[in-house]
């Protein structure tokens, strides 16, 4: 009996399994799992875990038929291998390894997992007394200020904008209130003033948003405080976009609006040109 891997289509010991750190289940949480549990040589309920893994794996656009990957096979042998009188197997499948890219490429070999160890024994006390519960607020999918690697909604937002033909995704939220691209803080120019989705935890806030905020003091330029809502950024006379990587990317059309003429504006131009000459070379 001993802790046993499985590592892209071998067995293997847990230490020698080793993923690499361009793994896009490392960079981006870019991966479903299932844990399933086993009595002697039984799996419990395989077949709803499968089917449960299966349905993951579509809502993440994983499409892993090419590779036929055989997960009854891989749990049932895991299990023998094993030899645990009880077992839980850990099965991950990540979207396989490319240099970290928002966008992924269609033609990844998936890295598939799994981890075979004894089943934790529940203490007898906590089956006899219960044990207690405390309510907290769902914040799961929340806190956006934190520029966590759980980037999973930014990956597939990214991937479906470029599928239909544009650059990046706009983040709305349920009462149309526009927050931030995929990777990226944004901006519009409504006459003469400057928009930006305020600081909140809906949104990273940015470095780049907070220099661009000081350039456009230093230049005068007056801010809107209210809300940027979908209709206010589409009508816009000029949208961009803020990063460290991007500093300040023109938007010329948002969904099947061209915004103005369709070319970066005057002020983008202005803004682009202090951030520039702020530049420390
Ligand atoms: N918003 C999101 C979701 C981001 O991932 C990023 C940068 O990666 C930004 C905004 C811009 O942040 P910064 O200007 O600090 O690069």
């Amino acid at each position: 009996m001993q802790e046993l891997a499985y590592f892209n289509g071998r067995f293997c010991d847990p230490a020698e399994a080793t993923i690499s750190i361009n793994d896009r289940g490392f960079q981006y949480a870019d991966s479903v799992y299932e844990v399933v549990v086993a009595f002697g040589a039984q799996p419990f309920c395989l077949a709803e875990h499968l089917a449960r893994l299966q349905r993951s794996l579509e809502l993440i656009d994983l499409d892993i038929t090419p590779h036929n990957i055989n997960f009854e096979a891989i749990v049932r042998e895991g299990i023998e291998r094993a030899g645990f009188d009880r077992t839980m197997i850990y099965i991950q499948v990540t979207r396989g390894v490319q240099p970290r890219a928002h966008v992924y490429a269609d033609d990844l070999v998936p890295t598939v997992i799994a981890t075979f160890r004894p089943k934790p024994v529940i203490d007898p006390a906590m089956r006899a007394n219960g044990v207690s519960v405390v309510t907290v607020d769902d914040t799961r999918r929340a806190h956006c200020e934190a520029k966590a690697t759980s980037l999973l909604p930014n990956i597939l937002a990214i991937k479906k904008a470029k599928r239909e033909g544009f650059h990046d995704a706009v983040f709305v939220s349920p009462s149309g209130q526009v927050r931030e691209a995929t990777s990226s803080n944004i901006f519009a120019v409504c006459g003469p003033a400057l928009l930006t989705p305020a600081r909140s935890s809906s949104i990273l806030h940015g470095i780049t948003r907070k220099y661009i905020l000081q350039c456009a003091k230093r230049i005068e330029v007056p801010l809107d405080q209210s809300p940027l809502t979908v209709s206010k950024l589409e009508s816009a006379d000029e949208v961009f976009l803020s990063s460290s990587v991007l500093d300040i990317l023109p938007v010329t059309r948002v969904n099947d609006k061209t915004i103005a003429d369709g070319k970066p504006g005057p002020l983008t131009t202005r803004l682009h040109k202090c951030f520039l000459e702020g530049l420390p070379v």
